[in-house]
């Protein structure tokens, strides 16, 4: 699915610069060596969160609001990094090589509200791409490890393997890899070109986003986006466009974004996922944003980005940075 100027670049989380470096996670010894090695990078995950520092970074996401960038906080590797559990994340254009540790409460000192400590939806658009693909797959990564300590099959323990990228069973040894959970994300536009918004169930007053859900096991993504729109507010769209895709570790998902057009106006909403569900056009979602009425998704969201498709201008364009995003 090459980018073309039909489809949305330099999407917030899809701008990794690292050469994954696959073929070397075979080697069994291949992270004691690395973590023996001064020139290697430690990147530490601490929960949820990764040590950013200002400066060294360009935000690259299109219609960023960041003027000044964060880079990620690397180290040399620390003796009980060995006893930790590491992922290889790649190697940078030099062929340095990038290691995450994921540092737990059993090491002490975790303070979320420590100076420094962001999440990834509050750096990731301030990052250059190398750190963001750093950060994105190292959080992925870490999220897989966090709940998947037992065998699938016969429920032993299960231990890392492969620089991070296989869990083991430590009964009969079966492998089991990271998984990413599929999801289509979609604008769908009606013939007078409105856009509908919906808010989840229990999404507070004035948060509006486009529609998306997880694709299920036998399904196309375009089958997909069919029936999540019928099944959100009743409509029937007459097609599907490919708009681009990220990775979405909160917790393990990749984002597929579509637009999609539709004949049906009138919308039946299922109480179970919407609170509520509206067409807006362009003039009104202005309106609707400048007087505060809604908010836009956050700055690293793909659906963010595809509503500016839709408007044809930045969010900020129309409301200055910080007013009308922050979910
Ligand atoms: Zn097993």
């Amino acid at each position: 699915m090459a980018l073309t100027e039909e489809t949305l670049a330099d999407l917030a989380l899809s701008r990794s610069a690292l050469d994954r470096v696959a073929l070397e996670r075979r080697r069994p010894e291949i992270l004691t060596e690395l973590l023996d090695d001064p020139r290697t990078r430690v990147v530490e995950v601490r929960g949820d969160r990764m040590h950013v520092a200002p400066g060294g970074g360009t935000a690259g996401s299109a219609g960023s609001a960041t003027d000044d960038g964060l880079r990620l906080v690397l180290r040399a590797p620390e003796p009980a990094d060995h006893a930790r559990l590491g992922l290889l994340l790649g190697r940078d254009g030099d062929r340095t090589a990038y290691v995450g540790v994921v540092t737990q409460a059993a090491d002490g000192e975790v303070d979320p509200a420590q100076d420094g400590w962001l999440t990834l939806r509050q750096a990731g658009e301030a990052l250059a791409p190398l750190d963001a693909g750093v950060f994105t797959t190292a959080l992925a990564l870490a999220n897989w490890h966090a709940t998947h300590r037992f065998c699938p099959r016969c429920g032993a323990p299960t231990g890392p393997a492969q620089a991070g990228w296989v869990r083991r069973c430590e009964r009969e040894g079966s492998e089991h890899y990271p998984r990413t959970d599929p999801a289509v994300i979609m604008s769908v536009v009606d013939p007078d070109g409105r856009l509908l918004l919906g808010r989840g169930a229990h999404w507070p007053e004035g948060r509006f986003s486009v529609l998306a859900g997880f694709v299920e096991p036998g399904e196309s993504f375009e089958a997909a986006v069919a029936r999540e729109v019928a099944e959100e507010v009743g409509v029937s769209v007459d097609g599907a466009r490919y708009l681009g895709n990220q990775p979405w570790p909160f917790p393990s998902s990749v984002m597929i974004g579509f637009e999609a057009t539709t004949r049906e106006t009138a919308l039946t909403i299922d109480p179970v996922e919407m609170a509520e569900a509206r067409w807006v056009s362009r003039d009104e979602y202005r309106d609707l944003l400048r007087s505060g009425t809604i908010r836009t998704p956050s700055g690293i969201s793909i659906a963010k980005r595809i509503i500016e498709h839709w408007l044809g201008q930045t969010v900020e364009s129309v409301v200055p940075p910080g007013l009308a995003t922050g979910f």
